[in-house]
């Protein structure tokens, strides 16, 4: 068995994970016209673009009975079902990618947008829970209008603001077929594809965007089987919708046929962009088609007064008997560590949906912790998970200092301080987290330490500048003005 696990609390880690996520909605195209139909209709989509990414030909929504744009469209971005209004009186009621995007990594208002051809979704820019909500809101451009305006309205935002998340919402083709007007339909359609193809090409030669970004074409509903006019009930055609994606950590020519659902997108944008999106219920495409018998999504540990807090959680398990928490309190001579059980928490069992565990360390004292588990089958089988650090009640640390002055131009200083022989690197990133330069990258004695970055050959911004020693990684903002 194999544990994944993906640790968020590293903004160094965050940074090297910097890209983009696009999602385009093709409002109410059935799949039986889309991919259902190979190239008759989306002949960019199908010809140019599926060699290049994964089409997933058993995409649904399961939604007892809703299917419909607004419910949709909150599906996709909250990774829940969400059985709300559809005339635009109702927010999502679990956070969105947005909300999780902006209080987790700290993304700006104009970093997340919504850009849709109906006015009603302007809803979807934030939720209605309470620990979230409209101080995490997406930027919204939301108006009644054709596709080809919704399209400049993209082309212009993400020239101007470079979106990192955004949501498009492409109208004509459910208006056409509400208006029984079946050439329309999938005229629009082909339309779709078209526009589809074109940001596509953009994305491929922009210098913001280029190899740096991830793009899905989804539906947020099917229509009627038996009548194509309208849709919002659990048939197959209102149910079975189409999903594209391509581009960044996407494979390519793949077709997939196992079945995943419309409340995969949340987690699976989570996945792309680095964080964590605790609400949802939706599985990340990214976690395979095989699912792994036990996986753990996340696994942190909190330094509370006296005490360790650990907490996990899995995505899926089976046959899964519980976890051994196991400590290691570093020494300092090396050779004398060895890993204690320290108690046992007990499994769910089997699940399909996430689970959330804890445990709580209290006989610790000062110093530095290790924290693993022992996830073990029923059958005896286990598998160890990944290590995460402690450094408790300790007045000596490593310790990286803001650099002064700042802002500055075109030199600045940075000091930090080595606890103990470490191999120490400070490294100097840009806001798209690509290393600018790389100002110390060897071994250093316990003390006192100071460099020197000059910015004379890079333009004004925003910078970050990262320290890590040893398991130490600390990094700070710093600004260039010119
Ligand atoms: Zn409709
Ligand atoms: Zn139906």
């Amino acid at each position: 068995m194999k544990l994944k696990v993906i640790l968020l609390l590293l903004l160094f880690f965050k940074l090297s994970l910097a890209q983009n996520v696009i999602i385009i909605v093709v409002d109410g195209a059935r799949y039986s016209e889309t991919f259902g139909a190979g190239s008759t209709y989306i002949p960019h989509m199908n010809n140019d673009m599926k060699p290049f990414g994964v089409v997933y030909t058993n995409f649904r929504i399961a939604h007892e009975g809703i299917t419909s744009t607004n419910p949709g469209h909150s599906s996709i971005l909250t990774g829940t079902w969400q059985l709300i209004a559809n005339d635009g009186t109702q927010r999502p009621t679990k956070p969105t990618v947005f909300e999780y995007f902006r209080k987790e990594l700290g993304s700006s208002v104009t970093q997340n947008y919504v850009v849709t051809g109906k006015e009603k979704l302007d809803v979807i820019s934030y939720s209605s829970d309470p620990n979230y909500g409209i101080l995490y809101q997406a930027s919204e451009n939301c108006f009644d209008i054709t596709d080809g305006d919704v399209y400049s309205n993209l082309i212009s935002i993400m020239d101007t603001y470079h979106p990192r998340l955004i949501i498009v919402n492409l109208p004509d083709t459910d208006r056409r077929a509400h208006a029984n007007d079946w050439d329309g339909y999938l005229s629009a359609i082909t339309n779709a594809d078209n526009i589809v193809y074109q940001l596509w090409q953009k994305i491929q030669t922009d210098p913001f965007y280029q190899n740096n970004t991830t793009l899905f074409v989804t539906n947020d509903h099917g229509r009627h089987t038996t009548d194509y006019r309208n849709h919002g009930d659990d048939c197959d055609g209102c149910e079975h919708i189409m999903l594209l994606a391509i581009g960044r950590n996407v494979s390519q020519g793949i077709v997939n046929s196992d079945l995943h659902y419309q409340i995969d997108l949340g987690p699976t944008i989570g996945d792309l962009l680095g964080f964590d999106t605790p609400q949802a219920i939706g599985i990340s495409l990214f976690q395979g088609s095989n699912p792994l018998p036990v996986e753990i999504s996340f696994f942190t540990a909190t330094v509370l007064e006296n005490e360790v807090k650990l907490n996990w959680r899995t995505q899926t398990e089976i046959s899964n008997y519980g976890f051994e928490i196991e400590r290691l309190q570093k020494f300092h001579i090396e050779k004398l560590q060895e890993w204690e059980d320290i108690g046992f928490v007990q499994g769910y069992g089997n699940s399909n949906s996430p689970k959330y565990y804890s445990f709580v360390d209290e006989n610790v004292s000062s110093g530095k912790y290790s924290y693993r588990l022992k996830q073990i089958d029923t059958d005896g089988k286990f598998e160890y998970s990944k290590v995460v650090e402690v450094n408790l009640n300790s007045t000596e640390k490593f310790e990286l200092s803001q650099n002064y002055p700042n802002p500055f131009n075109p030199v600045t200083m940075i000091k930090y301080h080595v606890l103990e022989i470490s191999f120490v690197t400070l490294k100097i990133y840009d806001v798209l987290g690509k290393a600018v330069e790389t100002l110390v990258s060897s071994e250093k004695a316990a003390g006192d330490y100071q460099s020197i970055w000059n910015a004379e050959s890079v333009p004004s911004g925003v910078y970050f500048y990262t320290l890590q020693a040893g398991s130490f990684t600390e990094t700070k903002k710093m600004v260039v003005m010119k």
